[in-house]
């Protein structure tokens, strides 16, 4: 019997129509476990050297973590993966919801698909059955209308779960994304755009497999005593205060490391939009398309979001599977929205202060409008920055946008360019496949506006102010991405209280430590890197982790789940494994280190001459260089070297 994982995946051919059950060995998720790791080493061996991300050869995977559904927390992620049509590399895009479960209870760790169909179809399983059904009816329709009508269509099964694209998808806009749960989104790394591609518009999962553990009464026992962290919850201060609080913060030349369960006591009563403003003030939002300063954006204009006021609007929390925060919520706007997800904090501040919108009601609707159509939120504020500063350069006019008037901050003008990407309409057409091609289609000047790594618009977290991010941007395999390291996140994951070998970070420390970078701060971007992977590998969510690895025991759970017996040093080199993997599916589609290095803007070249961030620079080379050596990737090409794969028994 096996152990937390199902012991197989189900490859579907969109091509030939063929479904069929493949049988992964037990060494495999020894290796690289399940989730992530999985499929990395699923599409490294499978996706042929140059296969165009749009076309048949290109795989697409669905894949649960090993932990999920074992009774553990934290640990309801699933993950989509697939060759990125933005970046040509690994692609990765994680979710939570409730669609990671659905998968194990039909059978499987991953259900992957190839081939492109000629007409639209879903895939479906029911009662261990799989079939790929006509999607005519639902072509066109957005991910609420998609989702309701197909588990209309299965019975409404109570555990039943569809995950879909919207009408960006299907237009292959590459920065579609992948949704599920209605409004929950795999958004990240295009993925949408492949599934369009395919013509593949949803997959609707109904088992019933039992799920088995090697030690159910120890993973309950862990699971308790993790729990007493996740309910501890002091009273905070309120919302408006946390914008003084980054004021304060912004002025001291002092800081505390960050402790996650001051993290997870924010996200608890707010979700992410806690850090709404305080990100601002203390230099980690961008503004303005990462030219402008919290002086541009002050607590005049980012009071509409602050934390108090997006969680007005909620009615109840929204808990993904087996998650006892929900930093989640479901929430209505009067007249507009009866339901709508509440919006992240990346969201409102993409979609706000880096195009100057102060308007939380159109975040709100830009939210709700583009978890519809399937688009990345990310993605979408960065291109509509790029294009302001286009217009204010005088590379894009009126003539270009239908009239549209692309000033900073104007409102109506974002709102209608988004509805034109959307529908690719006249210059949302060009906006469509995000920053990177819209600049490639303006010209030469435009390209200093295009902010993104390797054509993934960069998140909302700024390298000046935290240089991890900036190298965690630049060497991912999957680029300019928030949700492996920071110097903030190696804080709060408190790897060092179990791994003896990694360095304790100062309690208290001079901020100018922080925004220097080091051969110690690579020491920890590859811990972070390797940690992630793991998280991955398992299914556990980052927020989870960020309360701290001495407090969620991934490693514990990991072991009672499948009866191994590792310590988390050892699950440590698992991700380090799977890192190398991805490493090298992106040096086998002709990805170099230089593709993906971030717009010099993002690190403070030149740098800013007012603001939370003023004066800062980060100097990426030589810890690039570092991260790549520690990790043994050849510093050059970023390729694994013979050494490393051999070490680490890459295959
Ligand atoms: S912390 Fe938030 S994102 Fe993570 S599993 Fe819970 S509800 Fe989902």
């Amino acid at each position: 019997m096996n152990k937390g994982y199902m012991g197989k995946i189900l490859m579907a051919d969109l091509g030939t129509g063929l479904i069929e059950d493949i049988v992964i060995p037990e060494t495999v998720y020894k290796n690289y476990l399940a989730g992530m790791g999985l499929g990395a080493y699923q599409l490294y061996n499978q996706i042929p050297a140059g296969a165009a991300p749009l076309g048949p050869e290109n795989i697409l995977g669905f894949v649960a973590g090993l932990l999920t559904g074992s009774g553990s927390y934290f640990s309801g992620r699933w993950m989509a993966v697939g060759k990125s049509p933005l970046t040509g590399g690994w692609g990765e895009s994680n979710c939570g919801g409730n669609f990671a479960p659905a998968i194990k209870r039909c059978g499987y760790d991953g259900i992957f698909f190839k081939g492109v169909s000629e007409t639209p179809v879903y895939l479906t399983i029911q009662d261990g059955k799989a079939k790929l059904c006509d999607a005519s009816h639902v072509w066109g329709r957005d991910t609420v209308e998609t989702e309701l009508l197909l588990m209309k269509e299965i019975g409404g099964k109570k555990k039943a779960r569809v995950v879909c694209i919207g009408p960006a998808g299907e237009k292959c806009s590459l920065i579609a994304g992948i949704s599920n749960d209605r409004g929950r989104m795999a958004a990240r790394s295009g993925l949408g755009a492949v599934m369009g591609a395919k013509k593949l518009k949803a997959v609707v999962l109904s088992g019933s497999e039992k799920i088995s553990v090697h030690d159910k009464v120890e993973i309950r026992r862990l699971s308790r005593k993790c729990k007493k962290y996740v309910k501890w919850q002091p009273p905070f201060v309120s919302g408006p205060l946390t914008a003084w609080v980054g004021a304060l913060m912004r002025f001291l030349p002092t800081q505390l490391a960050m402790d996650g369960m001051l993290y997870k006591i924010m996200l608890k009563k707010w979700g992410t939009v806690s850090m709404n403003q305080m990100s601002v003030e203390i230099g980690d939002a961008p503004i303005k398309n990462w030219k402008g300063t919290n002086r541009d954006f002050g607590p005049d204009k980012s009071a509409a979001v602050n934390p108090d006021a997006i969680i007005a609007h909620q009615k109840r929390k929204y808990h993904c599977y087996s998650c006892p925060l929900g930093c989640g919520g479901i929430c209505t706007v009067k007249g507009k929205h009866p339901e709508t997800h509440k919006p992240e904090y990346e969201t409102v501040l993409s979609l706000g202060g880096l195009c100057m919108n102060a308007d939380a009601d159109s975040i709100f609707y830009l939210n709700e409008m583009l978890n519809r159509a399937g688009m990345d939120t990310i993605s979408v504020g960065g291109t509509v920055a790029f294009a302001m500063e286009c217009y204010e350069a005088g590379l894009i006019t009126t003539a270009d946008t239908d009239g549209l008037e692309l000033t900073w901050g104007n409102t109506d003008a974002i709102v209608a360019l988004i509805r034109k990407m959307i529908k690719r309409e006249g210059i949302g057409d060009l906006l469509a496949d995000g920053v990177k091609r819209a600049a490639e289609k303006l010209g030469e000047d435009a390209a200093a506006f295009a902010v993104h790594a390797g054509g993934q618009e960069l998140p909302m977290h700024d390298g000046r102010n935290d240089p991890g991010f900036a190298l965690h941007y630049s060497v991912e395999p999957a680029p300019g991405r928030h949700n492996t390291g920071s110097q903030l996140y190696y804080e709060m994951y408190r790897l060092w209280k179990k791994n003896k070998n990694l360095p304790k970070p100062w309690l208290l420390y001079f901020k100018g430590r922080k925004y220097k970078t080091n051969r110690k701060k690579a020491v920890m971007a590859v811990a972070c890197g390797q940690y992630m992977n793991v998280l991955n590998g398992a299914g556990v969510c980052m927020f989870g982790a960020f309360i701290g690895a001495d407090r969620i025991p991934v490693s514990e759970w990991l072991n009672a789940a499948t009866g191994w017996d590792k310590t988390l040093e050892q699950y440590m080199e698992i991700g380090e494994r799977i890192q190398a993997v991805k490493q090298l599916f992106n040096c086998k589609h002709g990805i170099r280190p230089e593709t993906f290095m971030p717009n010099q803007r993002t690190s403070g070249h030149p740098p800013l001459t007012q603001g939370a961030n003023k004066g800062r620079r980060a100097i990426l080379e030589p810890v690039i260089r570092d991260y790549y050596e520690l990790l043994g990737w050849d510093v050059h090409t970023g390729k694994p070297t013979s050494e490393t794969v051999r070490r680490l028994n890459v295959n």
